[in-house]
């Protein structure tokens, strides 16, 4: 069931980049594994799936012991400070860091084992107030700050819109983002990467999304199915 569903999501992932004249190799899938236990994960990495999403940190951690190396894990949720030093640990990349503070605790995990983490800007680009991030006027001083920490790879932007019945209506949103990062990247904010990340798109608007440039996709409830209420 599940590896139908990435298969389904991959075809339509190849389609959207296709349709924008883009290659579907450019496309990252995250699938997003909240609220599903290890054992799901693992049924989608034999698959030959490799990159998870998770939001809390707690839950994360129980995981992460039960998953081999080769399994790759973004955060993707609201990161506390207090709960930086374990995520700087156990994740392959920080897609939220909306905040100079939670970047110096990521960065000074990392300065212990030299390692240097990916991370994302959160940008709150719909100013939707039930949402993190840094708005869209804030990013550019907040990417200077971070990148005078030197255990932190700055990769890119994220983001999630506020949440539209039409998925239609989140293109603008996506665009925004889209634009706000080649803006940051030809100012020499990206200077680690060839291209920025740019991580947007859900279950519902990926291939929307695609279309306005998405980079890294993150998809939940149609690979994994409903999640039970916390
Ligand atoms: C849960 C979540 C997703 C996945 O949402 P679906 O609608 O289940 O695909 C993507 N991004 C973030 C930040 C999430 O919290």
């Amino acid at each position: 069931m599940i590896a139908t569903n990435i298969e389904k999501i991959n075809e339509k992932i190849a389609l959207a980049a296709e349709k924008s004249g883009r290659k579907k190799e450019e496309i990252q899938l995250v699938a997003v594994s909240k609220r599903f236990p290890a054992n799901k994960i693992l049924e989608a990495h034999h698959c030959g799936h490799t990159l998870f999403g998770e939001n809390y940190i707690q839950e994360a951690q129980q995981k992460k012991a039960e998953l081999p190396d080769s399994v790759k894990l973004h955060f993707i949720g609201h990161l506390q400070s207090n709960k930086a030093k374990i995520a700087a640990e156990i994740f392959d990349m920080i897609e939220t860091v909306d905040r100079i503070k939670l970047a110096k605790v990521l960065n000074k995990q990392r300065a212990l084992t030299g390692q240097k983490l990916p991370i994302l800007i959160q940008v709150n680009i719909g100013n939707d107030p039930k949402k993190s991030g840094s708005t869209a006027e804030e990013t550019e001083r907040l990417a200077e700050q971070i990148l005078e920490l030197p255990y932190l790879k700055l990769s890119g932007l994220m983001t999630m819109p506020p949440i539209e019945a039409d998925p239609e209506l989140s293109r603008p949103h996506f665009a925004a983002l889209r634009i706000l990062a080649d803006r940051l990247h030809e100012k020499g904010l990206f200077p680690e990467v060839t291209f920025p990340e740019i991580s947007m798109g859900m279950s519902s608007d990926f291939h929307i999304a695609i279309e306005e440039g998405a980079s890294i996709v993150r998809v939940g409830t149609a690979i994994f199915g409903e999640r039970q209420p916390l």
